[in-house]
């Protein structure tokens, strides 16, 4: 039987393997381990293993965890993943220490007046919806601009870059296609803002080609949890 620290290594490996085909470094690709469903025991089990980002979906289930977790693993790095209300995002500002997915000034604005005044400043990504599929969440790249400014305004956020969850497809070229396009916005994004370095893109099937086109974040769930029931 494999355990999480197995896949840990596995996941790890990929990331190297990845890399090496392109040239890139393997520590420039940082592994977010997605925790959503699974119980606090893992998380420890991943901890224990190395893994110090993890990545929640949901409000309540992400405060629970880091309330039970905090104190003794104060090295956890947090990162809200999943799609927020503005009334729940006092929660994401109190408690996590990057968000991933603001595609809305308001929530940006929330976020900042939210945000403890003994805590350093809340880590921002700009959800792109590349695909433009309705379905999904996230701003448009026309768009990006205009939020990118915003969020830099607000005094405690900083921006750090943009995640994008790309259309579920087995159509590599268009897989491709989404994170290049993704990655040109981000080099833009990074040559006009000096704290912009993380491109979060590519989850466990796709892994290979967001690397290659330039992810700094994979995000990995159930490849090292196992299955979410
Ligand atoms: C669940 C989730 C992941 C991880 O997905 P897996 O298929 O379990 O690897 C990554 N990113 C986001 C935004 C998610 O919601």
């Amino acid at each position: 039987m494999t355990t999480i620290a197995d896949r840990i290594s596995i996941a790890q490996s990929r990331i190297h393997q990845a890399a090496q085909k392109c040239a890139r470094q393997q520590q420039d690709i940082a592994l977010l381990a997605v925790s959503k469903t699974k119980p606090v025991a893992d998380i420890i089990e991943a901890y224990e293993a190395g893994q110090r980002k993890f990545g929640e979906n949901y409000v309540q289930e992400g405060e629970q965890k880091i309330a039970e977790l905090s104190a003794q693993y104060p090295d956890i790095e947090w990162h809200f993943i999943g799609p927020l209300q503005s009334n729940k995002s006092k929660i994401v500002a109190e408690n996590f220490d990057w968000m991933h997915t603001v595609s809305r000034a308001k929530i940006a604005t929330r976020l900042s007046e939210q945000r403890p005044a003994n805590k350093s400043p809340l880590n921002v990504c700009i959800q792109v919806n590349v695909s433009n599929e309705q379905s999904k969440s996230g701003i448009a790249l026309t768009e990006l601009t205009e939020l990118a400014e915003h969020i830099h305004q607000q005094g405690n956020l900083v921006l750090r870059g943009l995640m994008a969850i790309p259309t579920a497809t087995d159509d590599t070229e268009l897989q491709r296609q989404e994170f290049a396009a993704l990655n040109e916005a981000f080099k833009q994004l990074k040559a006009k803002y000096n704290q912009v370095n993380i491109l979060s893109m590519g989850m466990s099937n796709d892994l290979d080609i967001a690397i290659e086109q330039g992810s700094t974040m994979v995000r990995i769930g159930s490849a090292i949890f196992g299955k979410r029931n």
